[in-house]
């Protein structure tokens, strides 16, 4: 059975980057456009145009130069906001306005101090005023999830019947769970006239941990666009994952049978460029672009995926693009691993000198993280100085200080 494609809609570039500390120049917001259309998103939401005109300036020139993605951006109902919108994503081949208004009524009464009816309205005017600027208009409906049922299925019949062609649903202080959240979308497109009209669209935060797997709820509800961003960064908590929620369809086509365009060898090299731009570091043990998402060091483990990598791996580091480091030493390594990055290290070991090595490094490691090269040679030269180790120069060992880097460059790398 053919698989239904589910649009992917990156936010990096506007929900990821309004978060603290995660604000780019205009030309940084270029590149990781670049990256984003090779990387096979549908819709790159570029930024929020009348937050300045330096934003609006690089969501202009992200509509010019990127041609194949859609590119939005986002405004509220405002005629100024909209109107700047409009400019900002004129030159596009594919321009979208999302425009959005919250529908609960926390947000109604304690932030905009508007009635429902008045909301209704806004809705319908912001809406109709983006369509006379393009035909691909995005309405979301902030805090959905909170809103009462009955006003939001109103909102959304309306906005449709104005010209919505994409509706999102935002969870936007990620409260939801999943189960709820399937249930929130089949219900309202079973009671809204029209739904089968338009794409639905989820849009997850993470304040929970829940993002991912409401995204992927909100799919079995009938969702076919998700908003997400690379390493989940956006507001608080942050946003689904994009690398989550593609490598879960992928993994999982028995359970969740959707597919998306995202070229996942690009997965990884897209988070390394986000973090390079932005500075700020993903957490060691965050799924598919962690550093450890595909390390290993216990002994058991490592014997394990040198037989057959599928005893501990779900997916294959070169699926993401990511190096694969089944040989990081520490305490809990085993003789074997030891060998083998002795090799790799050109060191052929075994027997009671392989025992006298691995012995010497596990003094090292109980005080350590984890074992380097660096500690290797060290090692091995106190008992064999005649050694050499590959690549390096006879007299001082110029060793790469990231374990993970020196694994990468002694060959433990891609595809070992
Ligand atoms: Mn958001």
């Amino acid at each position: 059975m053919a698989q239904e494609q589910v649009r992917i809609f990156d936010t990096t570039l506007r929900d990821g980057e309004q978060a603290p500390g995660f604000s780019l120049r205009p030309a940084e917001k270029i590149q990781l456009a670049r990256q984003l259309d090779a990387l096979g998103v549908d819709v790159i939401e570029a930024g929020y145009p009348i937050a300045s005109s330096a934003e609006a300036d690089a969501v202009r020139r992200i509509a010019t130069e990127i041609r194949r993605p859609i590119i939005a951006c986002l405004a509220r109902c405002h005629p100024a906001d909209l109107e700047r919108a409009a400019w900002a994503i004129e030159p596009a081949a594919q321009g979208r306005i999302h425009t959005f208004i919250a529908t609960s009524d926390l947000h109604l009464q304690a932030k905009l101090r508007i009635s429902r009816e008045q909301c209704l309205e806004a809705a319908v005017d912001g809406v109709r005023f983006a369509r006379r600027h393009t035909s691909d208009v995005q309405f979301s409906a902030e805090d959905a999830t909170r809103s009462d049922i009955d006003f939001l299925c109103r909102v959304v019949e309306a906005v449709i019947k104005a010209g919505a062609t994409t509706i999102n649903l935002p969870d936007t202080v990620g409260y939801s769970t999943p189960d709820e959240t399937l249930e929130f979308f089949t219900l309202i497109r079973t009671r809204v006239p029209n739904a089968d009209k338009v794409v639905f669209s989820t849009h997850c935060h993470d304040d929970l941990g829940l993002a991912v797997a409401n995204s992927l709820a909100a799919v079995q509800g009938g969702a076919r666009q998700v908003e997400c961003t690379i390493n989940g960064i956006g507001e608080r908590a942050g946003n689904a994952a994009l690398e989550e929620v593609v490598m879960a369809f992928n993994v999982r086509p028995d359970r969740i049978p959707y597919s998306t365009s995202v070229v996942t060898k690009l997965l990884y090299p897209s988070s390394e460029m986000l973090t390079k731009l932005t500075g700020q570091p993903v957490q060691v043990n965050k799924a598919i672009v962690g550093r450890n998402a595909f390390a290993h060091e216990a002994g058991i483990h490592q014997d394990g995926v040198l037989k057959d990598r599928r005893t501990y791996e779900i997916m294959s580091a070169a699926d993401v693009g990511a190096p694969w480091n089944p040989l990081v030493l520490g305490k809990h390594s085993g003789r074997h691993a030891v060998q083998k990055r002795c090799a790799a290290l050109g060191f052929a070991f075994e027997g009671d000198e392989l025992i006298g090595i691995y012995r010497a490094l596990m003094v090292i490691a109980d005080d350590r993280k984890t074992i380097e090269d660096a500690d290797i040679i060290k090692v091995v030269r106190s008992m064999r100085p005649e050694l050499v180790a590959v690549g390096e120069a006879a007299d001082a060992a110029e060793v790469p200080a990231h374990p993970v880097a020196a694994m990468h460059e002694s060959g433990y790398g891609h595809g070992v």
